[in-house]
């Protein structure tokens, strides 16, 4: 069972990869007031820990959370709030949880006292973009204690080279995915090519996880519907894993 734990809303854009950031699309169509890059706790706050009327936990162990979806986990914004979470991770220990960040160089600053190695039942996803986005935040990933680590190419704005960074001692898989909405950006199927190529030869596992919106191959450019963009990913059956999600 996946869940997906979102204690606070709101982000504000740090690189290329923010321009058409999805939670700022759904709160304008959902006329949402507040500003987006306002940052606020939300009625989720403590969801792991939400009981049933018998007193149990109302997510069984086992429990996937995929935490902070529509922010940062690590924005600064929430720095007094994240040791409660830490808290609640730690009281979790029969559940599962991951995050993904495009601030992977707050990590360390963000840490529990009690990470040490890292949470066995943990796993952080950094973010890139594009190679510049690569080349600065996959050093800092890698120079980390994680004891699980992903490594989320979205959006793809263009051919990556990750093969400095590809360790199956470090990393544990590659996912790939384009930009969605109606100003997403192209996603060329031949940089998803290139990419599972490199993961094949660095004996990292790949997933190509969605086309976003415009996906080009062999010379044309398609529109994918939002509905049909993880599906159709999946139908290249270029994937060396199974999908986590
Ligand atoms: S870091 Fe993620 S959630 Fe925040 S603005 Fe960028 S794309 Fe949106």
């Amino acid at each position: 069972m996946t869940e997906s734990w979102n204690p606070w809303h709101g982000c504000h854009k740090i690189s290329a990869g923010c321009k058409h950031c999805y939670v700022y699309r759904e709160d304008a169509a959902f006329g949402t007031e507040i500003p987006s890059d306002q940052v606020r706790k939300t009625s989720s706050f403590r969801l792991p820990l939400k009981k049933d009327r018998h007193k149990n936990f109302k997510y069984p162990s086992g429990t996937m959370f995929g935490l902070c979806f529509t922010s940062d986990l690590l924005i600064e914004e929430a720095d007094p709030w994240r040791e409660e979470i830490w808290e609640i991770i730690r009281q979790r220990r029969d559940c599962t949880f991951f995050f993904f960040t495009k601030r992977i160089d707050r990590l360390a600053a963000c840490l529990p006292a009690d990470w040490g190695e890292g949470y066995e039942h943990v796993a952080v996803g950094c973010t890139v973009e594009n190679q510049d986005r690569a080349d600065y935040r996959l050093p800092i990933f890698l120079s980390l204690p994680i004891r699980h680590r992903l490594l989320i190419v979205a959006p793809m704005l263009e051919r990556i080279d990750l093969r400095p960074y590809l360790n199956p001692q470090h990393i544990e898989e590659v996912s790939a995915s384009g930009e969605s909405g109606k100003y997403a950006r192209t996603l060329d199927y031949n940089w998803i090519l290139d990419l599972r190529a490199q993961c094949i030869e660095a004996q990292v596992p790949f997933c190509f996880h969605q086309t976003g919106s415009y996906f080009l191959k062999d010379g044309k450019t398609y529109h994918i519907p939002r509905e049909k963009q993880i599906s159709q990913a999946r139908k290249a059956g270029i994937d060396t894993r199974e999908p986590r999600l």
